[in-house]
């Protein structure tokens, strides 16, 4: 039996990895894709909000040259953090359900092939995270080819008209790249203003574009149907049809709770975010604990981040080892 499983190798499941394998409990980490997928699917040359120190995990110091740094200088760090610590990841196997035992927990999981795996752990500490599942729009032609919910780079896009649903820093990026390679863009935002959560050192150059009328940007609208020349969009109270040749999606993410709720997590009732311990992050499921963005609310999973996310292994291991060793954790 393991001591501990984690389930997700993002920045927290990693931080937490660490955290443990320093108290010499060497868990094993299981992830579905390579580890911190997240971060590899973000758009190619995307610079980080936070400054190197705040996404630093194990205290393994961030160097860059850069004030923020890119998400390709990300991926080196948590890569070289992992081969550092040698911690035990479990790369392309997802798991599928974790379950009670009378002692400890069984965990399951099937890989690419279809072949399934057991495990068991007396601790599991689910970091899945939230960049898996869009939130999605519901809206017909949304799951057409030429929609996404995945930003990447501007290239594919040289030429061609562009709208992007929201408008938050994700959108306004992409706007910002799409207009260099001469892609015709419409921001569609059901927000009256400017989002008051763009990047500050941002807004005032997405402004000016919007100003001088390289980016077309609308408020208050929303896209009813993607079709495959135009886009129906409720602007205001009028509906307008918008030529177009591509959709760029960009909602934001929810995490997806399936593992947490089919073995009995509770929730609150109204932010929905898993009801834990905020000292130690264990779930009502002794045993069974929540780190980074799962932990968040389902309505702002924004609320946990990096920064924030990966302080949560470092209180799990202090209840974990104190649970091993029979000392109270406070
Ligand atoms: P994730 O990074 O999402 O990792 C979860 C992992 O779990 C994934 O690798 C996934 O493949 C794996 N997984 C999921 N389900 C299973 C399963 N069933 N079995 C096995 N593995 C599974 N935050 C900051 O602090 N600063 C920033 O500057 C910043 N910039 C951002 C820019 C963009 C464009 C985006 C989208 C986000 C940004 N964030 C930033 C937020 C940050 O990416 C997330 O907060 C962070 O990734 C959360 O880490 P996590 O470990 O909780 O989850």
């Amino acid at each position: 039996m393991e001591h501990v499983i984690i389930i997700g190798a993002g920045p927290c499941g990693l931080s937490a990895a660490v955290a443990l394998q320093r108290e010499g409990l060497s868990p094993l980490v299981i992830e579905k894709s390579s580890i911190v997928n997240a971060i590899y699917l973000y758009p190619t040359y995307l610079q980080f909000f936070s400054t190197p120190e705040l996404l630093e995990i194990g205290g393994y110091p961030f160097t860059t040259p850069h004030e923020k740094p890119y998400r390709q200088e990300a991926l080196v760090y948590y890569r070289e953090v992992a081969r550092r610590e040698q911690l035990r990841i479990q790369s392309y196997e997802e798991v599928i359900s974790i379950e009670k035992l009378d002692a400890g927990f069984h965990v399951q999981t099937t890989n690419p092939f279809g072949q399934k795996k057991s495990y068991t752990a007396q601790h599991v500490i689910v970091a899945t995270g939230y960049f898996d599942h869009p939130n999605l729009l519901g809206i017909p032609g949304e799951d057409s080819p030429k929609t996404t919910h995945y930003y990447k780079e501007a290239h594919p896009y040289t030429g061609t008209k562009v709208a992007i649903i929201g408008g938050n820093n994700s959108a306004v990026d992409a706007a910002m790249d799409l207009i260099r390679v001469g892609a015709e863009v419409t921001v569609i935002y059901r927000g009256p203003h400017f989002s008051a959560n763009i990047k500050p050192w941002v807004r005032p150059i997405f402004e000016s574009m919007v100003n001088k009328g390289r980016i077309r940007m609308w408020f208050n609208s929303q896209v009813e149907r993607i079709e495959e020349h135009t886009v129906l969009v409720r602007k205001e109270s009028e509906h307008v049809t918008l030529d177009n040749d591509f959709v760029l999606a960009l909602t934001g993410f929810r995490p997806d709770r399936h593992l947490l709720t089919s073995i009995g997590v509770t929730f609150h009732e109204e932010t929905n975010a898993p009801l834990v311990d905020p000292e130690t992050m264990e779930t009502n499921i002794p045993g069974l604990y929540v780190a980074g963005v799962v932990a968040s609310s389902k309505y702002d999973a924004n609320e946990i981040f990096i920064e924030s996310g990966r302080l949560h292994g470092l209180a799990i291991t202090k209840h974990i080892r104190s649970a091993i060793s029979g000392r109270p954790t406070r």
